[in-house]
């Protein structure tokens, strides 16, 4: 069987015809020449329609899955088209698009090993430049946002990640319903006018059908949710406000251990950072008995940290009632700690207390468990995605992994 044969089976071009093929000493690589059907008439790379032909232009490279690891390159020397809408353009080809020198082929082929491996890995494995692998998840990324179903929409999750190193906020939107989780959007910054522009992209319509908006308490999101989709009970996570009151916990540990050194007590709260952060079951053995030592001390971090443990029975709550009075008991009973970074989570707490309580509203129609888990999936992920310097290549890879985009149906997979 002549590789010929098997191109026009897997790659036949309409117009166009496979006419020789050869190994090139010089460039090492396999090259097939093509041309075009001697009657057909160039596609204006512009308007699509075809025109008449202007003049030839030298021959071009295009390359195409490599085979058993040598290169394979198409060879065509394109037309330009005198377009009576357009001017004269250079025409369209099917295996390739724009100025590209990688087919569309080998652009899918390239972007579905990334989604195994890292994108520096995928060119070193094909031999390839890095470059062409993110313009391959480029274009796979821009074909599955193009075809991407928006439709059914009801649950949505809006996070903040910090970037840069903490200088930089992106502004991530998830769909969060029971049986599909995916990044829906992602947008620089963390303001008013970046939420309102997911909720432009998103559209009056299906903004008019959530019934679920998921977010922290940063006033800008809320803001925008309360005038885009009013209709929607908005719930503040678990995760995010338990994350306020780890932050506070380290803020109390750090200043008090730092008073009993200065003070020449025994530096008891040393090496306890990650004892009072993490839930009790997730704790090894040795950190049990560690922790047991220091709940013994009456400390402000201590304190704090029975304040945050004993907060975990809120959410497991079922009457809205109930869970209202613990919330106002467990408010009042911070306020009286005298530990100032507590406090002010409980001022936190408490004004946003109608929104708080919008949980045991969602509760049982949206999974509770669902945005952590998201969460974490996101933090794994970040450590791929967000570590890129540009804004264009950390959007693209956060699409690309998370984003659960569709791919061109097929008749053959190379991978
Ligand atoms: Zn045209």
């Amino acid at each position: 069987m002549l590789i010929k044969t098997i191109l026009n089976r897997l790659e036949k071009q309409k117009s166009f015809v496979y006419e020789s093929l050869s190994f090139s000493e010089e460039t090492q690589s396999i090259e097939v020449k093509i041309r075009h059907r001697s009657n057909s008439r160039p596609k204006c790379a512009g308007c699509q329609r075809p025109g008449p032909g202007y003049d030839t232009l030298p021959s071009r490279e295009f390359e195409y899955v490599p085979f058993w690891g040598i290169p394979f390159l198409f060879v065509y020397a394109m037309r330009r088209v005198d377009c009576p809408c357009c001017g004269i353009t250079v025409e369209s080809v099917p295996w390739a698009k724009g100025k590209s020198h990688l087919t569309d082929r080998y652009k899918w082929f390239l972007a579905r090993w990334a989604k195994r491996m890292s994108w520096t890995d995928v060119s070193n494995a094909f031999r390839t430049s890095w470059e062409n692998v993110f313009r391959s998840v480029q274009m796979a990324v821009k074909w599955g946002r193009d075809h991407v179903d928006l439709n059914n929409i009801k649950a949505i999750g809006i996070d903040e990640i910090q970037w840069h190193r903490g200088h930089w906020y992106l502004t991530l939107v998830y769909q969060i319903d029971k049986g599909r989780k995916r990044l829906l959007w992602i947008g620089q910054h963390r303001k008013t006018k970046t939420l309102l522009r997911f909720f432009r992209w998103f559209g009056k319509d299906r903004s008019a059908a959530l019934q679920f908006v998921c977010t922290d308490m940063w006033k800008p999101y809320l803001k925008v949710i309360a005038k885009k989709a009013s209709q929607a009970i908005n719930i503040l996570d678990r995760f995010h406000i338990m994350s306020h009151m780890s932050k506070a916990i380290d803020k109390v540990r750090a200043g008090e251990a730092r008073e009993l050194v200065a003070k020449g007590y025994e530096p008891v709260l040393k090496g306890s950072r990650w004892l009072l952060l993490k839930r009790p079951e997730n704790l090894t053995d040795k950190q049990v008995i560690k922790l047991k030592n220091l709940l013994r001390y009456n400390l402000k971090a201590v304190r704090s940290y029975l304040l945050k443990e004993d907060f975990q029975f809120f959410w497991d709550y079922i009457s809205p009632i109930w869970a209202g009075r613990f919330l106002d008991k467990w408010c009042n009973r911070t306020m009286r700690s005298r530990i100032e970074p507590m406090k002010k989570v409980a001022k936190m707490l408490r004004s946003h207390r109608e929104l708080l309580m919008n949980w045991f509203r969602a509760i049982g129609q949206f999974s509770s468990g669902a945005v952590v888990v998201f969460n974490l999936k996101e933090k794994i992920a970040s450590r791929k995605s967000f570590c890129f310097r540009t804004f264009q290549a950390t959007e693209v890879a956060s699409y690309f992994t998370l984003g659960g985009l569709p791919e061109p149906e097929s008749t053959y997979k190379f991978c």
